[in-house]
């Protein structure tokens, strides 16, 4: 049971403990490395898993040594000290601890000792009929959120959130800014949110495309053989995700290395289709109320009208934005005011079918403007008009094979987030692929992979090399599958500004930022899903 993070935050608590939630950061990981180090050279120490019947809790009492006769619970924090004082939520800990050690060893623990290492401070903590019963009322607060469905509020300490391991999932900033969001613009921008979500995620992702090669496990590092025996090492901690391009091969070491250790694992087909992937189990409670928020034909209606308004009206401002000259929106231009046209429409759609009618059509003018921006001297990225199973020419397998990198990204973001990807709320479940990862794609087809092709294509970037064509199909060859996830995980990098929370950030992360916003929709923080646009 977190009771530290109870005492700090109730709602860090419900992350944690109820919605298992958790994110490996630097902090937290200097606090195991500390752990760890401390136990290594001091032999006097011990690290003990130990559980309460009569509290009903457990926890591990990271230290407990023998002082003047007496058991007592050592606490290692690499923080500072609040003052001569310790923390109430450390001192919360030490109290369990020390009724964790004294039923243990059947021994009283009258105290509990913190060492903070940043101000080189050692504090007591009296372990008495007080520090009890504060113990006492937070094991009842703490099975009170366990049951419930509810995740408390953010905290109105604001102090607390720029220490919070969790900020970037929780996202207070962004909550706050959800509740004044219905303000007049010029009262709302002057709210707008500190950045409390990272910007970029400094990990790779390990792309596996040679059909013969291997991803193993050597200690604490990955190592990719391919097929000529030559072998690539990377460090597991340098590593957000590994991505199996056909028939390339994993060991069952290297999944469970990558399982305890946050790496994702997915596989993708010989021809692009997303197959499958290795995810994490998320807490119950959150896909509950997913399920329960979903069935809500309402919230249903309202988070697809958004949907679909952000998906046209950035298919739209790509299209002006490509056709600055005369000559290319004379092309374009009955396309233009057919996309214009359906963007119109959505507002009086009454449900899904009806929108995703207008979706359909918008989709097609666009990409018959896209066909008009291509440069027609192109030989080999010929676009003639969409084909999915299977592409009938090279565009046609680049922009698959790319939505294709698109989808095992949602998917990641996801999972991450602890959502349900069977269950979404525009797309209705027709094939294999989870409507949940379909709809939250839909932001992001444009921005990422869109925009990006069509600049390699006018650049030339593209040959032969890059795709096989049998019969009348066209599939990009391996060569191909490489100039693709290069540009694609190029985009991926590049920072973008949104225009409602006002901050930058990755793709990467703003695919990531957009599904823990949809979340926020039916958890009572709602109206910042699906804001994001493309600069007109
Ligand atoms: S970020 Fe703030 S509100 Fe969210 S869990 Fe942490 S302390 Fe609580």
């Amino acid at each position: 049971m977190a009771l530290h993070a109870l005492a700090y935050c109730e709602r860090l608590f419900y992350l944690e403990e109820v919605e298992e939630t958790r994110v490996a950061d630097q902090r937290v990981h200097a606090g195991r490395t500390l752990h760890d180090a401390e136990v290594d050279k001091n032999r006097e120490w011990q690290s003990l898993e130990l559980s309460s019947e009569e509290w009903g809790f457990r926890g591990k009492v990271d230290f407990a040594r023998y002082r003047d006769g007496r058991l007592v619970a050592v606490e290692h924090k690499k923080g500072r000290s609040k003052g001569d004082d310790a923390w109430e939520s450390d001192k919360l800990q030490v109290t369990a601890y020390a009724v964790l050690l004294s039923e243990h060893f059947d021994k009283p623990v009258p105290e509990g000792r913190i060492r903070y290492h940043a101000s080189n401070r050692t504090v007591r903590v009296s372990v008495d009929d007080a520090a009890l019963d504060r113990l006492r009322r937070s094991v009842i607060r703490a099975r009170e959120l366990s049951l419930s469905l509810e995740r408390p509020p953010v905290t109105d300490n604001e102090n607390l959130c720029t220490k919070c391991s969790l900020a970037p999932v929780c996202l207070p900033e962004e909550s706050r800014f959800a509740a004044v969001i219905d303000m007049t613009d010029d009262a709302a921008s002057l709210l707008k949110p500190r950045r409390l979500f990272p910007k970029d995620d400094a990990r790779r992702v390990l792309h596996v495309v040679d059909r013969d090669a291997q991803v193993r496990r050597a200690g604490l590092q990955l190592v990719v053989r391919n097929s000529t025996g030559e072998e690539k090492k990377y460090p597991g901690m340098d590593v957000g995700a590994i991505i199996l391009h056909g028939s390339a091969q994993i060991t069952s070491q290297a999944i469970h290395f990558a399982a305890g250790n946050d790496i994702a694992v997915h596989w993708i087909s010989g021809g692009g289709w997303y197959v499958g992937g290795v995810a994490p189990p998320a807490g119950v409670q959150r896909r509950l109320r997913q399920y329960q928020a979903l069935q809500d034909d309402k919230l249903r209606l309202r988070l697809s009208r958004r949907l679909a308004e952000a998906k046209i009206e950035n298919q739209l401002r790509f299209i002006v934005r490509q056709s600055r000259t005369r000559n290319a929106r004379d092309k374009v231009e009955v396309f233009l005011d057919a996309i214009r046209n359906e963007l119109q429409q959505i507002s009086r759609c009454k449900d899904a079918a009806a929108l995703r009618g207008c979706e359909g059509i918008a989709a097609r003018s666009y990409f018959s403007a896209l066909a008009q921006l291509l440069d027609p001297s192109e030989k080999h990225m010929v676009f003639s008009g969409r084909s999915r199973r299977p592409p009938r020419d090279g565009f046609n397998a680049a922009l698959s094979f790319g939505y294709g990198l698109l989808y095992r990204e949602v998917m990641a973001a996801i999972i991450a987030v602890g959502l349900d990807s069977t269950f979404g709320f525009f797309h209705a479940p027709r094939t294999a692929a989870h409507p949940l990862a379909l709809d939250l794609m839909e932001l992001f087809r444009t921005t990422l992979w869109d925009m990006p092709l069509i600049a390699s294509v006018n650049r030339r970037q593209w040959t032969g090399e890059h795709l096989s064509i049998s019969k009348k199909q066209v599939w990009l060859s391996d060569e191909g599958k490489r100039l693709a996830i290069s540009l694609f995980e190029q985009r991926k990098q590049e920072t973008w500004k949104h225009p409602v929370l006002g901050y930058s950030l990755s793709y990467t992360r703003a695919i990531e930022l957009e599904a823990r916003l949809l979340e926020k929709e039916w958890s009572g923080e709602e109206g910042l899903f699906a804001r994001m646009r493309l600069r007109g």
